[in-house]
């Protein structure tokens, strides 16, 4: 049986001092806890090598929410994978509805972005997921298909081991309204069964698909112990120590009743 990963995603929220409370708030919870989850911290850039400090005595990873598609130089203000690696980053969100929505990222940068992280031991978190207006419409299975499809079916079988995707829908994504566990098994399982099609059925058993889309310790528990959904990805609930752990407890919950 696999190990669920919930995994914090902080976007641009909280000050050093603020983050550094926030993240021992979080390694003393884990701490007392006999963990079975794997705990991901993706903070903001500056604080990656704190995170990573704190994390060498703690139950966590940390991971980064963004990372050039370009691997060095003359490219102003950003930041490369192999700076992520060096910083103490092990995995990466990328993808993220709020990254393709303001910063208009493709899916072909997307792919580039891959296999940069995957070029520097680096595990993408990829986000796919429908807005309101496809799953209205009724496009939203075929957004999610052409996401998987443009961004990561380049990569052979070994290389797409080790990606982890997240299904965020974008109607949910800090908005309170949260898939029920019902339309999250369902993409879920497409989602699984599209990497079968691709890649067959160990590697798409084996895959990470996490669900992300206003989690919380209310919900977490019936969302994560649906059969295809591995974890979650959280995000405003990631930035309250006691709401973040509560959250992990629920996949060691479903973890533990497997
Ligand atoms: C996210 O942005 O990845 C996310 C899941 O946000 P929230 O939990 O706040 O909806």
């Amino acid at each position: 049986m696999k190990n669920k990963i919930v995994a914090g995603n902080w976007k641009m929220n909280k000050t050093f001092p603020e983050a550094e409370e926030l993240l021992v708030a979080i390694a003393e919870g884990l701490d007392e806890m006999e963990l079975e989850t794997d705990v991901v911290i993706c903070p903001p850039f500056p604080y990656l090598e704190m995170a990573a400090d704190i994390s060498e005595e703690s139950n966590f990873t940390v991971g980064a929410q963004n990372v050039s598609s370009e691997e060095k130089g003359a490219y102003t203000g950003e930041v490369s994978a192999a700076m992520l690696k060096s910083a103490g980053a092990d995995l990466c969100i990328i993808g993220h509805s709020e990254r393709r929505k303001y910063f208009k990222e493709s899916d072909e940068e997307l792919a580039k972005k891959t296999d940069l992280l995957l070029a520097n031991d680096i595990v993408p978190i990829f986000c796919v997921g429908e807005t309101l207006e496809e799953r209205e419409n009724g496009t939203h299975v075929e957004t999610i298909r052409r996401q998987l499809r443009n961004a990561l079916f380049h990569l052979d079988k070994e290389d797409i081991s080790k990606v982890i995707v997240a299904y965020e829908p974008v109607w949910a994504i800090g908005t309170g309204k949260t898939a029920t566990p019902a339309q999250a098994q369902e993409i879920h399982a497409m989602i699984r069964q599209t990497i079968e099609e691709k890649y067959g059925t160990e590697t798409a058993y084996n895959m990470y698909i996490l669900y992300g889309g206003s989690c919380n310790p209310q919900n977490a528990l019936e969302l994560f112990c649906c059969p295809d959904v591995d974890g979650g990805l959280i995000g405003g609930a990631s930035l309250n120590a006691d709401d973040f752990i509560a959250i992990v407890n629920a996949a060691e919950t479903c973890q533990k009743n497997d």
